[in-house]
C-alpha cells in the first residue's frame, strides 16, 4: 500500500480508498482509529519460560522444517538457549517453507497451547530477523482490522501521519484547566504509541488519561452537533399554532376517560411548544401503556384548529393500520378528515391521498415511513408526529427533520431511556416524560415455565380461552432468520388449530400482505378470535384491551425490551392479565438473567437500567444507528461524570467559539454524515 502525503490538515487530508473499508475517509479519521488492545514485543522470552494461554515473544534459529506441499501444512522448530518450540502453519502461504529454512533466525509472537508433542504455536506472527536486531521501544497496538486492510498497513500509515503532523488542539486553554484534561495531540500519540511504561492496564481499561480526552472530546462532537442541528431548525421559523374553536376541548370531552396527571403534564408542555414560532423539537416517553397516542391526539387536534396539517408517522403497517382506526374513531365524530398512507397501498388510491394532502382537504395522515420515502406535500404542514421513535434510529429522525415534513416535530417512545443516556443522545430534544399508567390498570402476573411442561401451559391456556378471554401467543424471532420464525409460527399455528378444532385461532406475521394483517387483526379486535398466533409483528404499539393473556415462546432468545414491549401489549383491561414466558433449557446466564428480571419487575425504567447493565449502552440503543454517529469510544453510563464538562463546555464554545467549536465537528465527523448534515 502506498504512502500518503499527509497535510497539516488531517480532516481534509483523504486516505487510500482501501480504507474505507473500515470507515476510514480521511487522515483524521485514521488518527481516530485507536487501538483495540496491545501487545508487549518490547521483551523476549526465553522458550522454557513460555507458558500455554499468554502472548510471548520469542527468538531463535529454525532447527528443523516439515513442509506437506499437498496440503499446505508446514512445521518448524525454533531453538533458543533454553528450549525448542514448534510452530506450525494450517495453510502456508506459496514460498512460505522456503523462507522458513534451517538455520533462519525468525523473531515470533503469540500464544502457545498444548499439542500433541508438547508446546506449540498455531499461525504465530513471525518475520525473520538478524540476530541482535534491536526490539520495539514501545508497546505495539492491535487495531480493529478487516479483510484488505491489515495490522501492518495500519500501523504504517498511523505512524506515517503521526510523523508528518501537528495536530492543533480545538479546546482552549482554561477548559483544558478547568477540566484537568490532557492536550489532544498527546493523547492521540500515546493511544497508538504508548511507552513500555505506561500502564497497560490504564490503556486497556480505558482509564488512562489520554483516554479520558478522546472520550471528552467524542462526546463533545457528538453535544455540539446535536445542540448545533438544534440550533439551525430553532432559526427556520414556524408558525404559531393557536386553537381557534376548541377542537382540543371537544375531543377531551368525547373520550371516554379523563387523561391522568402525567398526561396532562405533558400536554401542557406540548401546547405551550405549539404556539412558539419557532420548531417544536419534543420527545414525549412514557411506558408502554403509559397513554401517550391521545396525547399526540390532542396535539394532532391543535394543530388542526388552527387550519394546519399532521403527519402521523409509525414503524409497522400494523401500527398505521390500528392508529388509523383510532384516529377515524376519535376525530370523525368532530369531523375532521383521516387519511392513511402506507406501502401496501395501490397507486389509485394512494395517488386520491397524495392529492387530498396537497390540496389541504386531509387534516390528518396516518401512515408507515413509506409516507415519506417518495414526494409528499402537504398544503399546510403543521406537526409531524413519529410514534416509537427508537424503532425509526437517530439517521432516520435526522433525516426527517430536515426533510422538513413539517415544522413542529413530536417523537415519542417507550424506551425509558436513563438520563445519562437521553443526555446524550437527545440533545436536541426536549423530554417530556408520562411516568404514570393510566388507572385501572391491573399488574400482569408473569411466569416462567419450561418449554417441557407446554401441555400444562396449553390446557390453561384453552381455559381461559374457553372463558372468553383472549389470548396473544407469540413466537419469537429464531437465530435472526426470518424464515425461521415463520416456521415455528405456522407450527404453533397448526398445533393449536389441530388441538382446539373448536376454538378460533388466528394467524399474523410479518410476511402476509397488509390486508391480511389488518383483516386478522381486526377480527382480534372485534373478538371473533380467541388466540391471535402472531411474530414479533406485534411487539410495538398493539392495543387490544380484551386481550389478557399473553404466551411467549423462546422467551430466553429475547432482550429485554422485546420482552417488556410484548408483555406491555396485555394488562390493558379490567381483566387479571397474565404473561408466561416459556423458555427452554439449557439457559445461557445472560438469558437466566434477563427472565428473572422480568418476572420479578414491570417497571419500564428498572428493566431498562437493568438492560443497560446486561447489554452496555451501545448495543442498548446503538443497534439501529449504523451510519450516524454512534459513539464508539466513550459510554455514556461509565462515562457520567464526564457529561457535565462537556455540555459546559459545548455551550461555552458555540456561544464564544464558534470556530473551535467547527473544527471540532469536522475533526470527529469530518468527511462522515454528521447529525447537522444526515
Ligand atoms: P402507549 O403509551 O403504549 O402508546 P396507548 O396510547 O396505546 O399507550 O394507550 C394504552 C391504552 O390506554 C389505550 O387503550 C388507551 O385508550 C388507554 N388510555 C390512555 N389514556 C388513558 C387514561 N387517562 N385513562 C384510561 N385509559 C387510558
Ligand atoms: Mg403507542
Amino acid at each position: 500500500m502506498a504512502g500518503i502525503a499527509v497535510s497539516i490538515t488531517p480532516e481534509l487530508t483523504l486516505l487510500p480508498s482501501v480504507f474505507g473499508k473500515l470507515g476510514l475517509v480521511t487522515v483524521a479519521d485514521l488518527l481516530l482509529h485507536f487501538p483495540l488492545r496491545y501487545e508487549d514485543e518490547t521483551r523476549l522470552t526465553p522458550i522454557a519460560d513460555v507458558q500455554p494461554g499468554r502472548f510471548v515473544q520469542v527468538q531463535g534459529e529454525i532447527v528443523q522444517r516439515h513442509a506437506v506441499l499437498a496440503t499446505r501444512r508446514l512445521d518448524v522448530w525454533l531453538r533458543d538457549e533454553s528450549g525448542d518450540l514448534l510452530l506450525r502453519f494450517l495453510h502456508a502461504f506459496p514460498g512460505q517453507a522456503a523462507r522458513m529454512a534451517p538455520g533462519v533466525s525468525l523473531r515470533v509472537a503469540g500464544e502457545a497451547r498444548v499439542g500433541f508433542s508438547g508446546l506449540e504455536m498455531l499461525h504465530p506472527r513471525w518475520r525473520a530477523v538478524k540476530p541482535g536486531t534491536p526490539l520495539p521501544d514501545g508497546l505495539t497496538p492491535v487495531y480493529p482490522a478487516v479483510a484488505g486492510v491489515t495490522q501492518s498497513a495500519l500501523r504504517r500509515q498511523i505512524r506515517l501521519a503521526l510523523a508528518q503532523i501537528d495536530w492543533q488542539d480545538t479546546l482552549p486553554e482554561q477548559v483544558l484547566r478547568a477540566h484537568d484534561l490532557p492536550d489532544f495531540f498527546s493523547s492521540v500519540c500515546v493511544l497508538h504509541h504508548p511507552s513500555p511504561e505506561t500502564s497497560v492496564q490504564g490503556l486497556q481499561a480505558r482509564t488512562h488519561a489520554a483516554w479520558r480526552r478522546i472520550k471528552f472530546d467524542e462526546l463533545l462532537a457528538q453535544q455540539l452537533s446535536l445542540r448545533q442541528a438544534r440550533a439551525q431548525r430553532q432559526l427556520m421559523g414556524a408558525p404559531r399554532l393557536a386553537a381557534r374553536s376548541g377542537l382540543v376541548q371537544r375531543l377531551l370531552d368525547a373520550l371516554p376517560f379523563a387523561l391522568t396527571s402525567a398526561q396532562r403534564r405533558a400536554w401542557q408542555q406540548i401546547q405551550e411548544d405549539l404556539q412558539q414560532s419557532r420548531p417544536m423539537q419534543r420527545l414525549l416517553q412514557g411506558d408502554v401503556g403509559s397513554g401517550k397516542t391521545v396525547v399526540a391526539a390532542l396535539a394532532a387536534a391543535q394543530a388542526i384548529d388552527a387550519g394546519y396539517q399532521v403527519a402521523f408517522m409509525v414503524p409497522t403497517e400494523l401500527l398505521a393500520e390500528q392508529h388509523f382506526q383510532k384516529l377515524v374513531h376519535w376525530f370523525a365524530p368532530l369531523q375532521i378528515s383521516v387519511g392513511m398512507l402506507s406501502g401496501s397501498l395501490g397507486n389509485k388510491a394512494r395517488n386520491k391521498v397524495l392529492e387530498a394532502l396537497r390540496l389541504g382537504e386531509l387534516a390528518l395522515v396516518v401512515g408507515t415511513h413509506a409516507l415519506f420515502q417518495r414526494e409528499v406535500s402537504f398544503a399546510r404542514p403543521g406537526l409531524l408526529v413519529v410514534d416509537e421513535q427508537h424503532r425509526f434510529g437517530v439517521a432516520q429522525r435526522m433525516a426527517l427533520r430536515d426533510k422538513g415534513v413539517a415544522p413542529h416535530q413530536l417523537m415519542m417512545s417507550a424506551t425509558p431511556i436513563p438520563r445519562t443516556l437521553a443526555m446524550t443522545y437527545y440533545a436536541d430534544l426536549d423530554v417530556s416524560v408520562i411516568d404514570a399508567l393510566p388507572p385501572a390498570r391491573s399488574p400482569v402476573r408473569t411466569r416462567l415455565v419450561d418449554d417441557r411442561r407446554r401441555q400444562q401451559v396449553m390446557d390453561w391456556v384453552r381455559q381461559r380461552a374457553v372463558s372468553g378471554e383472549q389470548v396473544y401467543w407469540v413466537c419469537p424471532l429464531v437465530e435472526e432468520s426470518e424464515a425461521l420464525q415463520l416456521q415455528t409460527a405456522m407450527d404453533t399455528y397448526a398445533a393449536l388449530c389441530l388441538a382446539w378444532p373448536d376454538s378460533a385461532v388466528g394467524l399474523v406475521h410479518g410476511r402476509m400482505r397488509a390486508a391480511e394483517k389488518q383483516a386478522v387483526m381486526a377480527d382480534f379486535v372485534a373478538d371473533k378470535l380467541r388466540v391471535l398466533v402472531a411474530t414479533t409483528v406485534i411487539e410495538v404499539g398493539v392495543d387490544v384491551p380484551n386481550a389478557s393473556v399473553m404466551v411467549v415462546e423462546h422467551a430466553e432468545r429475547m432482550g429485554l425490551a422485546q420482552l417488556h414491549q410484548l408483555r406491555g401489549r396485555v394488562g390493558r383491561g379490567m381483566r387479571r392479565s397474565e404473561c408466561v414466558l416459556l423458555y427452554h433449557e439449557p439457559l445461557s446466564d445472560l438469558a437466566r438473567a434477563r427472565l428473572k428480571i422480568m418476572f420479578e419487575s414491570q417497571d419500564g425504567f428498572h428493566i431498562a437500567r437493568e438492560d443497560l447493565r446486561l447489554r452496555g449502552p451501545g448495543e442498548f440503543i446503538g443497534a439501529r444507528q449504523s451510519g450516524v454517529p454512534v459513539l464508539r469510544f466513550a459510554n455514556p453510563d461509565e462515562d457520567a461524570d464526564l457529561m457535565q464538562a462537556v455540555r459546559e463546555t459545548a455551550e461555552y464554545l458555540l456561544q464564544y467559539e464558534p470556530g473551535r467549536a467547527q473544527a471540532h465537528i469536522a475533526r470527529w465527523y469530518g468527511a462522515r454524515q454528521s447529525y447537522a448534515q444526515a
